[in-house]
């Protein structure tokens, strides 16, 4: 067997770190009023056609800093190390409180923010925003997050496209519900991992090297020979911005209960554009707390840095044209960088109830930066009967068809 080139591996053997680095992400952060620079009115919420945070009084508009930027996450990423972690990524503390008690500093009452639901709250008396921007153990703060760019009225008409062009097979009961105004926006937990690994794919290819027909007692068989290789790729990698859910809720994929796979297929986010975290930005939206750790996450990224190392090499295999199968493949993760972030998503939600009385919950999903839209609605079953068995007829007439004018 001829033997295909192997690099030589030119990189020491890093140790392994099994211990997290941390840096912290809410250096600077405050918690409590957050106040308009011009006027001091606390009416804070973010102007989606701008992306910035706008004052509700004077209109006066800021950015945030990018949080790439401010975390600086642009460096090389072959030169990665250990495991680096932002602060809003470190494991959950599962003792923390979730409900945090603070004292309004415009007049002194205390005001409480459940932070299973959001990081920010109004002070019942003087009616001003009280935000939580400093991360506590319980993970309810993550390092960044994309801010919302796509409109609701946007979103409203994408959502109801997508339910108008298959109108004709949804449930009676849904169509009589479906009202696109009902849709909401989510930020939704993430992880966004960097990934520097060093990667050897071992296993044979076959090269063809001649096609020909024998015959096989009267019928004619295609036959070719081939070369067969040991093949060998051994090549440093770096993945930027894989986005891992962080929500054990969106990490369950069972089909017969919900319809998370759907999420995945409205992305790519562009993660670069993330913000450093400021509650603000949750104004007039809500969100959901990352409840997973690295622990239950790393399996998930190796496995996605896995997949894209395999369709790295695939350029390199057009000398294989009858294919190359690995035999061995070992992916060596020498550096991870994770950092918590929350995405946007506008959703249009729908509790399906069959008679036996499950639920299936559906929901049709926007990428409030991309617009990207897809959904899953209840299905009128009589009616997919119904034109299966018409598809199934004209399949049986043009079957009937072909077999008269064959003979
Ligand atoms: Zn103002
Ligand atoms: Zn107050």
């Amino acid at each position: 067997m001829p033997m295909d080139n192997v690099e030589p591996d030119a990189h020491q053997q890093a140790s392994p770190q099994n211990t997290p680095d941390v840096f912290r992400t809410d250096e600077g952060a405050q918690d409590g009023l957050a106040k308009c620079a011009r006027c001091g009115a606390t009416e804070i919420s973010l102007n989606v056609a701008t992306g910035n945070l706008r004052c509700g009084f004077c209109r006066f508009e800021w950015a945030t800093e990018n949080a790439i930027e401010a975390f600086n996450l642009n460096g090389d990423i072959s030169g990665l190390t250990g495991i680096l972690v932002g602060s809003g990524s470190s494991d959950i503390v599962p003792s923390t409180e979730e409900i945090l008690t603070f004292k309004c500093s415009a007049c002194g009452a205390e005001v409480v923010i459940d932070t299973n639901n959001s990081t920010q709250a109004r002070c019942h008396w003087c009616r001003n925003t009280l935000s939580m921007n400093q991360q506590v153990a319980n993970g309810a703060v993550p390092d960044m997050i994309l801010p919302f760019r796509v409109e609701k009225s946007t979103a409203v008409e994408k959502i109801a496209s997508f339910v108008g062009k298959r109108k004709f097979f949804a449930h009676p009961k849904f169509r009589a519900e479906f009202n696109a105004e009902n849709v909401m926006g989510v930020y939704l937990p993430y992880m966004v991992v960097d990934i520097n690994a060093h990667a050897r794919l071992t296993g044979e290819g076959e090269h063809q090297t001649r096609s020909y027909t024998v015959k096989v007692g009267d019928k004619e068989q295609q036959r070719y020979d081939a070369d067969v290789y040991n093949v060998v790729r051994e090549f440093d990698i770096q993945v930027n911005d894989l986005t891992v859910e962080s929500s054990s809720d969106r990490l369950d994929q069972n089909t017969s209960q919900n319809s998370n796979n759907i999420i995945n297929t409205i992305m790519p986010f562009d993660v670069e554009n993330s913000v450093r975290y400021d509650s603000n930005y949750l104004a007039g939206f809500t969100s959901e707390r990352r409840d997973s750790n690295l622990d239950q996450l790393s399996p998930i990224a190796h496995t996605q840095a896995g997949d894209i190392t395999r369709h790295r090499v695939n350029d390199s295999l057009t000398f294989y044209d009858r294919g190359v199968r690995w035999t061995a493949e070992e992916v060596d993760v020498r550096g991870q960088r994770w950092v918590s972030a929350y995405l946007p998503v506008w959703l249009y939600s729908y509790q399906q109830r069959n008679s036996s009385g499950k639920s299936f919950l559906h929901y049709v999903a926007v990428n409030a930066r991309t617009g990207e839209t897809m959904g899953s609605i209840p299905l009128n079953q009589s009616k997919l009967l119904l034109v299966a068995g018409a598809v199934q007829l004209v399949g049986t007439v043009i079957g009937l068809v072909l077999v008269v004018v064959g003979f």
